[in-house]
């Protein structure tokens, strides 16, 4: 019999090493109780009693929505003219930029990732990626039927930009294009964002490099408003609009984490390039992405980004209580940090955000410890060279001594392998 299945997708088995993690967490939580499990599984932000932390500012305000405006279609399947003013204020301020741009509403990040990738590259072609990266990248790159390539992204402690532009290069003479993920602040797994001079150099590899084809920069911006400078990181963004030609940038935003509202899949692209043709363009096959697999986003998820960008209490009040996330953030990423320096637990560099990652490089190795740990009811995500820790999910007081913890366990495990 044939199968029910396209001859396209017979090999779609997903294995999502995040839910299967946090899966093996709640179980343990729910046979032992909340204190004898750690669960650094979960990306979302956990305050200190173990709950999903949701932010009163932003739920007020959505309750404060009509139902009519919530029960709705969006007035466009780009999304609504509010969701793009909040998007535009969000992310530019008072920044005018000086190129035309588009912003189009999608159902998260993911949503964003997604209609780019499918819209930048046909089925065989190759998607560029960091080594270390999102898991669900390559669930993209399968989704929309392409090869990857990957891109180291340290060269010991720093970005490692000389593998960036070889990998690059590359695909732009064996295939005339390059299209390459880029995710910055806070990356996910390990935690690090470029410094100015790293940013330079990425800038000036993108400048050099468009002369040998066109450049899909997508810019991953998830964790945008987790990073330690705040708006002032945005500023990073106005070059955006000085590159050349036959760059077009995509920076895909995510008000998942901005929000701390992950359940509302709300997100967009915003589409950045000089040649005002493509961008026509590209903003038309993006529609018709979106027309064609989730319709219209949810119109009441974009009125309360609306809400929080522009209603100037509702900000006032949002960043109050981001200000207090971050905060907290920080002191269990310094804890945790100082902790592993001081038991030789080696760490990616790790800078801000929700992660960090244990280096572990031998898979062997990692995936022993990763088994090892659950066993003493600790979660972390098996991630490619090593095992990413959810600074975000974990209380303070579970992070001290976690350090040692995991050495002792690293130290137990490398004796049998
Ligand atoms: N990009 C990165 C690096 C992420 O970690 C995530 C979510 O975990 C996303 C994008 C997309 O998130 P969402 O689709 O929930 O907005």
């Amino acid at each position: 019999m044939k199968s029910f299945l396209s001859p396209l997708v017979f090999d779609r088995e997903i294995n999502d090493t995040v839910f299967e993690a946090a899966q093996g967490a709640h179980e343990a939580t729910a046979r032992l109780g909340d204190e004898h499990v750690v669960n650094g599984a979960f990306g979302t932000l956990f305050n200190e009693s173990g709950q999903l932390w949701t932010f009163s500012s932003v739920y007020e305000a959505f309750d404060k929505l009509p139902a009519v405006q919530k029960a709705k279609y969006a007035s466009s399947i780009y999304g609504s003219k509010e969701f793009h003013e909040a998007v535009q204020k969000w992310l530019f301020g008072s920044f005018t930029p000086p190129s035309p741009y588009e912003i189009i509403a999608t159902p998260g990040g993911t949503g964003a990732l997604a209609s780019t990738v499918k819209n930048a590259l046909a089925p065989g072609e190759t998607l560029i990626l960091p080594n270390i990266g999102w898991g669900p990248y390559t669930t993209i790159a399968k989704e929309a039927q392409l090869d990857v390539q990957t891109y180291q992204l340290f060269d010991g402690e720093a970005f490692h930009l000389e593998d960036f532009k070889t990998t690059l290069r590359h695909s732009l003479e064996r295939q005339g294009k390059a299209v390459v993920f880029f995710n910055d602040p806070c990356q996910n797994p390990t935690g690090y964002t470029l410094t100015a001079d790293e940013w330079g150099g990425v800038y000036t590899a993108l400048e050099e490099l468009s002369t040998l084809g066109p450049i899909v920069f997508v810019y991953d911006i998830a964790y945008v408003d987790f990073n330690l400078r705040k708006d002032d990181y945005k500023v990073n963004f106005h070059r955006l609009f000085e590159l050349p030609e036959s760059i077009l940038t995509v920076i895909t935003f995510s008000a998942s984490k901005t929000l701390s509202a992950y359940g509302m899949r709300v997100g967009a692209q915003v589409l950045i390039t000089q040649n005002e043709d493509e961008l026509r363009k590209f903003k038309a096959a993006c529609g018709n992405t979106a027309r064609g697999v989730w319709s219209t986003v949810n119109n009441g998820g974009m009125a309360l980004m609306h809400a929080v960008a522009c209603q100037p209490e509702v900000t006032k009040a949002y960043t109050l209580e981001r200000d207090d996330a971050l905060a907290i953030l920080k002191q269990r990423a310094t804890l945790f940090v100082e902790e592993a320096k001081t038991v030789g637990l080696e760490l990616y560099p790790y800078k801000e955000g929700f992660f960090a990652t244990i280096r572990l490089e031998d898979s062997v190795l990692k995936n022993e410890v990763h088994l090892a740990l659950k066993t003493e009811n600790i979660f972390f995500v098996n991630v490619v060279g090593g095992l990413r820790v959810a600074l975000c999910s974990i209380p303070l007081h579970k992070i001290k001594g976690l350090a040692q913890r995991v050495k002792q366990v690293i130290e137990r495990v490398e004796t049998t392998v």
